[in-house]
């Protein structure tokens, strides 16, 4: 049987990061994905999935070594960002210089961070690679034993589940889930635009949902991520490209002039999952696997992020200790933090859906009123900024 102190199950862009954050440990760890990531082709088109990395993640990722992998293929960074409602006057404008950054974030197809992940871990000789599923999971005091078809029985002190919204492991452990429909399906698609996008993100509220234009390394090129109900959705669908460029290009109120879609359409439904546990005796989750939320302001992975980056600390230590990896009393400090970031980041995301939901006309007055005022007030501005960033003050 092989032993190892941790089995991640899950090789996305969280469990890579994990397991690249404890790759200079004399931990021996495996990952496990039965999907792993094909090498990418220069020429290729961009991938219909991207992510805004806030600040934070790009420190984390540079520290891992993976940054100058990105650096070296594509990415594209946003100086600023402007929000507005459809039909109102409601408006608000960021940009990087307020808070004296560079950029406000980058725009990053999630091929390339998990590639350039991908490419360091294979080189790491702490680190196991299984490509198949886990059969059966068993946990018992002292150890959690694995069963697989190829590599048979493997036991460990830790597995985590990094095996994303429907995880796996999230089932076997029982852990209960805490779920919402956001009652929005998610179209993305590449879409050239007539104008440039001059490095700026912008996201306009529908009354359908909110719809963002995300800048690709070609200035005349967007990534969209397009919210709306089910309905709209699948007419949207059967739209003929051109019917659905223009559908696009007058939702958008036109602001980048014509649009035209390049490639295919990929359709997500969105839903809110909060797994109850983030911890319990020999497991942990982590990213999707134990949150998920709405897209609308690009803290998905970068919450994730964060749960890799911070169990990695967490595990170093009790390593350090000679403490056992997978006892929960040893893992609550780290799951309470944890808890509290997603649930706070699930807060606003209700927030800001219900916020602009409704059309009533005094909602509407007040809402534009709210985002005039805020638009009027750098210093509450910058405070956005830099929890968007994920550089804001450290929470008690
Ligand atoms: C439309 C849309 C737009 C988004 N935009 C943003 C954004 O701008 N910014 C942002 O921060 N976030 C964004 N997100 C969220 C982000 O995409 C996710 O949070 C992120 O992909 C989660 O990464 P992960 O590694 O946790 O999971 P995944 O990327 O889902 O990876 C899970 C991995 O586990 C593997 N796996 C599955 N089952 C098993 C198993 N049984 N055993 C072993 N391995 C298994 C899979 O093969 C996969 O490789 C967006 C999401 C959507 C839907």
């Amino acid at each position: 049987m092989q032993s190892f102190d941790l089995v991640i199950l899950g090789g996305g862009m969280v469990g890579l990061s994990l397991a690249l954050a404890l790759a200079d440990t004399s931990l021996q760890i495996a990952v496990v994905d039965p999907h792993l990531p094909a090498p990418l082709d220069a020429e290729r088109d961009f991938s219909l999935r991207v992510s805004a990395i806030s600040a934070s993640s790009q420190h984390f990722l540079d520290a891992l070594g993976a940054w100058s992998g990105i650096l070296s293929q594509r990415l594209q960074s946003y100086q600023t960002m402007h929000v507005w409602e459809k039909d109102s006057f409601a408006k608000i404008d960021f940009d990087c210089q307020s808070v004296m950054t560079h950029e406000l974030g980058h725009i990053i197809e999630n091929d390339v961070i998990r590639d350039s992940l991908w490419q360091l871990i294979q080189s790491q000789s702490n680190v196991t690679i299984l490509s198949e599923n886990c059969l059966q999971i068993e946990r018992g005091q002292r150890e959690a034993w694995l069963r697989f078809e190829q590599a048979g029985m493997v036991s460990a002190q830790l597995i985590v589940g990094a095996d994303g919204a429907n995880s796996w492991l999230r089932e076997q452990c029982h852990v209960p889930l805490t779920f919402w429909d956001y009652q929005h399906h998610a179209l993305v698609a590449t879409i050239r635009t007539q104008l440039p996008h001059q490095n700026c993100a912008r996201q306009i509220f529908t009354p359908q949902g909110p719809l963002a234009f995300l800048p690709l390394p070609d200035p005349h090129c967007c990534s969209i991520v397009w919210s709306v109900p089910l309905a709209r959705a699948e007419q949207l669908q059967a739209f003929s490209v051109e019917q659905f460029n223009r559908e696009l290009a007058m939702a958008f109120d036109q602001q980048l002039g014509l649009c035209e879609r390049v490639g295919e359409l990929g359709v997500f439904p969105l839903r809110m999952r909060y797994a109850r546990d983030m911890a319990g005796d020999r497991f942990v989750l982590i990213g999707d696997a134990a949150h998920t939320i709405h897209p609308l302001a690009g803290q998905g992975v970068n919450l994730g992020l964060t749960d890799a980056r911070d169990l990695a600390t967490t595990l170093r230590r009790l390593h350090e200790q000679g403490k056992d990896l997978g006892l929960h009393p040893h893992l609550r400090d780290w799951e309470r933090q944890r808890k509290g970031d997603a649930t706070l980041m699930i807060g606003a995301m209700e927030f800001f859906k219900r916020l602009f939901s409704g059309q009533h006309p005094a909602k509407k007055l007040l809402r534009g009123l709210g985002m005039e005022l805020s638009n009027q007030l750098p210093m509450l501005k910058q405070r956005w900024i830099k929890q968007a960033l994920g550089l804001g003050e450290p929470r008690i």
